[in-house]
């Protein structure tokens, strides 16, 4: 982030706009309807500017810039269109500690003045750091249009009830769930669609029914939610919507930052990974703790690459909650196989190549073998794609040409699938071990068997980011 974003309150304090033109008086309108007092300091001022002064909107003081004048300003704006005044203005801002911005010239600006979308007292900021002025424009009239002019109303009804809110509805998890259903429900409704009274009595209602609600527990819940393969694009929409409704997420290390990122900013974050060999114990405790936050009233989230009904232990997890009555959901998510297969160019059935898919895991067991049924495998005609195979990827090979399978059958090994860090190493049954040891293959890694792999030669359109070796980093020590 190469700029920390705040809403500077300017009600009443004085700012300077150096400048008598044209931008100068764009410059002090906005300022002005943040409530700030605008001086303006130039020779001259067009009429723009002119009309300001007469409405008594500003002040003006009719000089050239010097040094001294930005003496006591809270913020200044250099907009004249001479860059060696403008240099100046920044330079005495500078010594004064001043925030300056002048306009078009980053360099001499030590804040910048985002586009906005204004729904008083609901604000909008985007920026790109001025360096795609109009992305930031463009995504500012795409959200002028998602968001209704009546929602600054809501907004303001929610402040005039914050205090009584405050009071009669105790703790923060409690309140937030009021307000999410007051901008979810019947009050954001009737306030949409220009009922302003009706909007008010509804929020009269809800009120008192979350004061009477107070008296009871407040009930937990939880959400067992897929996170999809890494591709934070992959996310269902109700994903998305659970993770911002969240109070505390449980992942581990098959979620990547970039998906982490999009859960709720103040949610507690608790990893669960699990390490090697220690499954069991972990996913108890993992049961238990879901057990436990949500019988202290939170919603937890429980976020899992990929799907959790697949090689995910979803079933176990919710097990226990079904036990003990805790209500949750299940959302399903973007799979391993089906991520890393389109990203790879790698259709999973095709009519010429396999009519069938096997998923299986490729994990060895303690005495170093793998018990899948290894004749149905090494059928011809279908594709099998082996989770968590990495380290049992000589033996899977060993064991499928054993059973029938030629040396030159195509494999594929995709490393850190749908993300930038996506690798795809093809070769055959006999190749694919010696390949994934010659490069320094990164987990989490999926294996694709089949003849289909062949058609990524044609297919494959996905190409990462070169640069980007590990996206999913190494959690193993975290707490
Ligand atoms: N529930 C998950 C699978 C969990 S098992 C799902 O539905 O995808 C963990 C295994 O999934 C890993 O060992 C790896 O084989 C596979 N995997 C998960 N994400 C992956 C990714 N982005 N790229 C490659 N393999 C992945």
């Amino acid at each position: 982030m190469d700029y920390f974003p705040v809403f500077l309150r300017l009600k009443g304090e004085p700012c300077l706009v150096v400048g008598g033109g044209e931008v100068a008086a764009r410059k002090a309108e906005a300022l002005l309807r943040a409530g700030a007092h605008v001086h303006v300091v130039a020779p001259a001022l067009s009429d723009e500017v002119a009309g300001l002064v007469d409405a008594r909107k500003l002040t003006h003081r009719k000089a050239r810039f010097h040094f001294w004048q930005v003496r006591g300003y809270r913020l200044v704006v250099a907009a004249t269109d001479d860059m060696a005044t403008n240099r100046r203005v920044y330079t005495a801002c500078r010594k004064r500690n001043i925030p300056v911005n002048a306009v078009d010239a980053p360099d001499l600006c030590t804040y910048i003045t985002p586009a906005i979308v204004d729904r008083s007292p609901l604000l909008i900021a985007i920026s790109s750091g001025g360096d795609a002025p109009v992305l930031a424009r463009m995504w500012r009239a795409r959200l002028e249009g998602m968001i209704p002019a009546a929602y600054g109303r809501l907004a303001a009804l929610a402040g005039r009830f914050r205090s009584r809110v405050k009071d009669s509805v105790p703790g923060f998890d409690r309140r937030l769930r009021f307000w999410e259903q007051v901008f979810e429900g019947p009050v954001a409704t009737r306030m949409l669609a220009g009922q302003e009274p009706a909007a008010e009595a509804a929020l009269e209602e809800t009120l008192a029914q979350a004061a009477e609600d107070a008296q009871t527990p407040l009930g937990g819940e939880v959400y067992l939610v897929g996170a999809g393969p890494g591709d934070p694009d992959l996310l269902t929409l109700r994903a998305l919507r659970l993770m911002q409704r969240t109070d505390v997420v449980l992942y581990d290390r098959l979620v990547t930052p970039g998906i982490l990122d999009l859960v709720r900013k103040d949610a507690e974050r608790i990893y669960v990974g699990k390490r090697r060999n220690l499954h069991t114990l972990r996913q108890e405790g993992i049961n238990e703790l879901l057990v436990r936050l949500a019988r202290e009233g939170k919603r937890v989230l429980r976020l899992k690459g990929g799907d959790p009904f697949i090689f995910g232990r979803g079933g176990e997890e919710i097990a226990s909650l079904a036990e003990e009555k805790i209500p949750f959901e299940v959302v399903p998510g973007i799979t391993a196989a089906s991520g890393c297969a389109a990203y790879a160019g790698i259709p999973l059935t095709h009519r010429d190549y396999a009519h069938s898919c096997q998923f299986v895991t490729g994990h060895p067991a303690s005495n170093g073998e793998i018990d899948l049924d290894w004749p149905s495998l090494a059928r011809p005609g279908q594709t099998v794609v082996f989770y968590m195979g990495l380290q049992g990827l000589p033996i899977m090979c060993r064991e499928l040409m054993a059973h029938g399978l030629p040396a030159s059958h195509p494999a594929a090994l995709v490393q850190q699938g749908t993300t930038a860090a996506q690798r795809v190493l093809t070769g055959t049954l006999e190749t694919l071990p010696r390949m994934a040891e010659e490069h320094e293959v990164r987990a989490p890694t999926l294996t694709i068997v089949g003849e289909v792999v062949r058609l990524r030669d044609s297919l494959a359109w996905f190409t990462g980011d070169q640069t980007v070796t590990d996206v999913f980093g190494t959690r193993e020590n975290q707490p």
